[in-house]
């Protein structure tokens, strides 16, 4: 059985076909390093990396590029900002990515590109599109021009026409259509800059990942990936420029859901972070330090890719009880070195015999990574496999081979590496307890308000507030933080 993969550009699922056999190339958009990264940010690296160890395991070579984008507008202002050098602030930010990696037990990631590495062939690229006619020079730079691209909008279901509609008032002069993008800047006074035939300038951020992707996995490859928000317009973008540029581009596009609190999604652009103490328990490092790494990783991979995670306080305990549970299970088998599993790995896996049952979960482990990756439907099967063990005793063989399969399908998806006990361990307790408290506290406070009993509801919200717990009302009901 082949497996199959949900590809955005063609609304379906395929099975994954390779260009070149045994091999995959898989690009995934990378951090702008300016500022901490958010729990959002977490999603994409910890699902490929699963997504990778999973075709590895299928007999994949995997190329898995994720890219650093070190030079950018935000990048420039905050360096303005705070008059720190803008190296430095993405020097600081990439170091941080990468520590979060770590702690993350993302391992496969065999290239991150920088966009600042890759500047004179992303001059070379632009130039070779202005002489292909699909690009033109403004007094800011260079612009793509989208009217010269036929299918323009097909990823992200978009028409042209309706993007004329929806543009602003105060459009460019200069732009031929307001969805024509940037592809050179032209750099202001003090800005950092890089000279072109066009002038000192910085490129735009669409065309590095069509550069970088030329320039690492060559002009067509395998699998294409990013958050749902970067459907349009980055993505529609890079398919513009690696067309027009003569490449057939990426042949699978997948796109990952986004984490969600309180029903919306956690962007930068959401109203609410710009609150700092509401956007700092979103913070990375925070809630790593907060919850543990595995149980994040864990969170991360708990539902299929394409629904969102809920980042709720009683969703994160939840998480954290189920792994506990299964690392209690598994015992000293998590302590042992961890190493990449593969081909010969997974068939290992599968030459244990088993129980009837759990021979079932483990088979059904396999079925729901080949379709479409579905890490939620995987973990549900080794909770299954943990429940089998119990039910053997305590010394019997059965017992051990489950659990060893238990531990193996587990590791491929990069859970139960060495010190994963511990870390859970010692960032245990206090959140889960007080979750369940918070939800006895809001649970009284629910019942005072449907008695009409305002000053009981308001005093219990005050007093809180004072504790530094904050109390919000919404549409979708009461929640804290
Ligand atoms: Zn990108």
């Amino acid at each position: 059985m082949p497996i199959r993969v949900y590809n955005t550009l063609t609304r379906r699922s395929e099975p994954l076909n390779p260009l070149t056999p045994g091999k995959i190339g898989i690009y995934l958009c990378g951090p702008t390093v300016y500022d901490d990264c958010h729990i959002g940010h977490l999603m994409g690296p910890v699902l490929f990396d699963a997504i990778a160890r999973w075709l590895r395991v299928r007999g994949y070579d995997v190329r898995f590029v994720n890219n650093i984008t070190d030079i950018d507008d935000k990048i420039i202002e905050r360096s303005q900002r705070s008059g720190e050098p803008w190296q430095e602030i993405t020097r600081r930010y990439s170091e941080q990515y990468f520590a979060l990696l770590r702690r993350l037990h993302v391992a496969t990631i065999t290239d991150h590109p920088r966009c600042t590495d890759f500047v004179p062939q992303m001059i070379r690229y632009i130039a070779d599109l202005l002489a292909a006619g699909r690009a033109y020079v403004t007094p800011d730079g260079v612009v793509y021009d989208v009217q010269q691209q036929p299918g323009y909008g097909k990823l992200s279901g978009r028409r042209l026409e309706e993007m004329v509609a929806g543009a602003r008032v105060e459009r460019d002069p200069h732009l031929r259509h307001p969805a024509d993008f940037a592809l050179w800047k032209r750099a202001g006074p003090g800005e950092p800059s890089w000279d072109s035939p066009w002038g000192p300038g910085r490129p735009g951020w669409h065309i590095e990942c069509s550069v970088m992707t030329y320039h690492t996995l060559g002009p067509d490859f395998d699998i294409h990936a990013g958050g749902e928000e970067l459907k349009f317009p980055h993505h529609e973008n890079e398919i513009a420029q690696g067309e027009a540029h003569g490449g057939g581009y990426a042949r699978v596009w997948m796109h990952h859901n986004l984490v969600q609190y309180q029903g919306s999604k956690i962007a930068k652009s959401d109203p609410r972070m710009r609150d700092p103490a509401f956007a700092e328990q979103f913070k990375a490092w925070r809630v790593l330090d907060a919850h543990g790494a595995p149980a994040i990783r864990y969170l991360l991979l708990s539902g299929h890719y394409r629904r969102p995670v809920d980042f709720a306080p009683a969703a994160i305990a939840a998480v954290r009880t189920a792994l506990q549970r299964l690392l209690a299970a598994l015992g000293e088998r998590c302590e042992a070195p961890a190493t990449l599993c593969d081909a010969a790995g997974l068939a290992a896996l599968l030459e244990r015999a088993l129980p009837e049952r759990a021979a079932q979960a483990r088979a059904a482990f396999i079925a729901a990574m080949d379709d479409d990756f579905n890490t939620g439907a995987a973990i549900a099967q080794l909770h299954i496999l943990s429940h089998e063990a119990h039910k053997e005793a305590e010394d019997s063989a059965a017992r051990a081979a489950i659990l060893d399969v238990l531990a193996g399908l587990g590791r491929i998806l990069g859970l139960f590496q060495p010190g994963d006990r511990a870390q859970l361990a010692s960032t245990a307790g206090g959140d889960e307890r007080l979750a369940k408290v918070m939800e006895l506290v809001l649970e009284l406070r629910a019942q005072a308000r449907a008695r009409r009993d305002f000053a009981t509801s308001d005093f219990i919200r005050e007093r809180l507030q004072a504790a530094g717990i904050t109390v919000r009302d919404g549409r979708d009901g009461t929640t804290w933080s």
